[in-house]
């Protein structure tokens, strides 16, 4: 097809050139997809070992995914020489604290690492201390190193930090080390030997967003950073400002096309009730709460009347100081901040300092007038400097939509409060919501691509880092994992010989691909993006939400296919920014796919997979403790399963790969 400029598509003039059909080619020794945080760490580490990398990246590296805006927290250094807790004790915990469903692999890998990635991260210029002493004498400031910490304040293992710039130091590395960044490429699909799924993966495919044209990858290796699946349930691009917590270009097309391509994954069955999924929510840490940036503010009532702390004995905590300290005969406890009213099934052991639990009960009682409040003015003056100011300028989507924004307009920490709108259905961050209301990967730990302590995958040549992989999450974790598996991915490819790309399977991506702009009124065609999404969530809120049973599941499967088979040959675009749109509604609905799958696959309720089955009502019966694995054959869904700890000893594992 021509290239044109300023070409009138549909009723628009679409301003760039339009390429749909033309092929660009880009070969190199390990191939990046998504400039994510992991990607850019993991294209630092295979450029370090000495490879030739290419990145692909569906928006714009600068700034693009979920860590692009910021970082505040740097979680897990137990690494770092004023942690308490050793990388060994503090995986375990972490894992523990999960039920066991967290990945023992990455998991090990960060609370080995993080620290070593940001002294990394402070050679390119990143802020990583206190070096102008605006918090000097704070309880979580570290005299000698200048480092900051947060929650825990004696084991120390998190670090606040200052991350607003890092992405963009992230990117200037990868190009003074020579990788090739290639930005408004969405990736489509991954090529493997002879075409066939199931066998070693050496490229992708991908369509520029801007002009169509179709961008063809071919590698020794290929790394997959393209986070998780969003979008699942709800999706509103119009009730509120922020519609998905991470961005909503972060849909799960790495988990599509890796389970297209026949790669294994796990977890796929946990979703969760979450505000971040209520279209009524406000943006994360814009208003009154006490949680993760805003730990431990002050919470009072209409009247003033301070909310109190309790520790995880359930003891009303009298001093402040105690809030970041661990309770009488707890080591050190896991975050904190947690909700005052949704229960999170973490265990005691490591449970942090949180609003009392029966705050809703006594405000029904007439003890607590709402609303509430986030009182920053009684807070002691360092920590109030370093929630509004250092957390919520550095943390993500915070430093220009709320630190900025609420500065300009007059708010002043030392005089002003912020309203919470707990309790008043606007979706705080730990508010209950619906059991319609529920994200798969907006909010912790979930499912993912099944990894080796390679971080490679079932397939071979295929590897994963970050969100994407399963049973992980964090900033940190995805710098740790990304430097990490460039270095393991690299040396892969420098033992691999040179592949031919099949024909056949470049044809068959290239006629999916464009099927959407085929799809006019005379095609029976119509359907945009945005009701495809809708309708998927739709069949999900009905079919695979918090009731789950064999026939509601079954009922699940059947709607999804048969949207594929009726629907989806209406879905229309005539841009490339719309053809995007389009192919990722394609993939939200393969991870629907999956997900259902994996949830007929578990035959048992668990608190941790926040799974509940009617027909196998019984809490994580022993003999489902285990990791349940799906994996795409042909036609029909290979389900298998994992031991609930298959890594194996973790130090000589890591070490041995170092
Ligand atoms: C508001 C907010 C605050 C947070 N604060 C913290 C914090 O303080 N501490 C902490 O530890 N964690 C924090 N997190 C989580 C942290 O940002 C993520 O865990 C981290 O960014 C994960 O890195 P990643 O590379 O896996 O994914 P991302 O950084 O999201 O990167 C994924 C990349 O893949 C790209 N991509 C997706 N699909 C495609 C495709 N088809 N083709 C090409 N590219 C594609 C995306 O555009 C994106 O650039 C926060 C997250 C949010 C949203």
């Amino acid at each position: 097809m021509s290239e044109t400029t300023e070409t009138a598509v549909g009723a628009e003039v679409w301003p760039y050139p339009i390429r749909y059909g033309q092929v660009k080619r880009h070969e190199s020794d390990v191939v990046v997809l998504g400039g994510g945080i992991a990607g850019v760490w993991a294209a630092i580490g295979a450029a370090r070992q000495g490879a030739k990398v290419v990145l692909a990246e569906k928006t714009v590296t600068a700034r693009s995914g979920a860590g692009g805006a910021g970082v505040d927290h740097w979680q897990w250094a137990a690494d770092n020489p004023c942690s308490r807790v050793g990388p060994e004790e503090l995986a375990q915990a972490l894992i523990d604290n999960q039920g066991g469903y967290r990945n023992g692999i990455s998991t090990y890998i960060q609370c080995a690492s993080a620290y070593q990635a940001l002294l990394e991260m402070e050679q390119m210029g990143g802020k990583v201390r206190d070096v102008d002493d605006e918090f000097k004498g704070a309880p979580f400031r570290d005299e000698a190193s200048k480092l900051l910490f947060a929650y825990d304040y004696d084991a120390r293992f998190v670090l606040r930090v200052w991350g607003s710039n890092y992405k963009l130091l992230l990117r200037k590395e990868c190009r003074r080390l020579g990788v090739k960044i290639i930005d408004r490429i969405s990736v489509t699909g991954l090529l493997t030997r002879d075409g066939r799924p199931g066998s070693q993966v050496i490229g992708a495919t991908g369509v520029n967003t801007r002009t169509g044209e179709f961008n063809l990858f071919k590698a020794r290796a290929v790394i997959m950073c393209m986070s998780r699946p969003q979008r699942n349930w709800t999706f509103s691009s119009e009730l509120r400002g922020i519609t998905t917590f991470r961005p909503p270009t972060n849909v799960g097309n790495g988990h599509a096309m890796a389970w297209r391509a026949g790669a294994e994954f796990t977890m796929m069955e946990k979703s969760m009730r979450s505000p971040f999924a209520s279209p009524y929510s406000y943006p994360s840490y814009g208003v009154g709460n006490a949680i993760n940036t805003w730990f431990a503010c002050n919470i009072v009532d209409a009247n003033g009347k301070e909310v109190p702390w309790v520790d995880c004995n359930g003891e009303v905590i009298s001093n402040f100081d105690d809030r970041y300290r661990p309770a009488e005969g707890q080591k050190f406890f896991i975050m904190g901040g947690g909700s005052s009213s949704h229960p999170h099934p973490g265990l005691k052991e490591y449970a942090g300092p949180k609003l009392i639990p029966d705050l809703a009960e006594r405000m029904q009682n007439g003890e607590f007038t709402p609303p509430f409040y986030a009182d920053l003015t009684s807070m002691p003056d360092h920590e109030r400097r370093v929630i509004w100011g250092l957390n919520v300028g550095e943390e993500g989507k915070t430093r220009v939509p709320v630190l900025q924004t609420y500065s300009q307009a007059g708010f002043d920490p030392e005089q002003d409060m912020l309203q919470t709108y707990d309790f008043l259905r606007g979706s705080g961050m730990r508010e209950p919501v619906s059991p319609q209301e529920r994200t798969f990967g907006e909010q912790g730990v979930c499912g993912g691509l099944v990894v080796d302590w390679d971080l490679m995958s079932t397939l071979p040549g295929l590897f994963g880092a970050g969100d994407l992989i399963y049973g992980s999450q964090d900033h940190s974790h995805a710098a740790a994992t990304g430097r990490y598996v460039g270095r393991r991915a690299a040396i892969f490819a420098d033992g691999q010989q040179d592949e031919h790309c099949d024909d056949g399977q470049i044809a068959d991506e290239m006629t999916r691909v464009y099927a959407p702009l085929g799809n006019g009124e005379g095609n029976g065609g119509g359907m945009d993006w945005k009701e495809l999404n809708a309708a998927l969530c739709r069949v999900m809120q009905n079919y695979c939400a918090e009731p789950k049973n064999a026939e509601l599941l079954d009922l699940a499967e059947m709607w999804l296919d048969d949207i594929a088979e009726t629907e989806v040959p209406k879905l229309v675009a005539d841009n490339p920014h719309k053809l995007m749109r389009a192919l990722d509604v394609l993939d939200i609905l393969t991870c629907d796919q999956m997900i259902v799958h994996a949830c007929k696959a578990r035959k048992a309720s668990s608190t941790h997979l926040h799974f509940n089955r009617l027909d196998y009502p019984e809490l994580d019966p022993p003999v489902w403790h285990k990791w349940i694995t799906i994996r795409r054959d042909g036609d029909q869904v290979a389900v298998g399963e994992m031991p609930i700890a298959p890594w194996g000893d973790f130090e000589s594992n890591y070490q041995s790969r170092l």
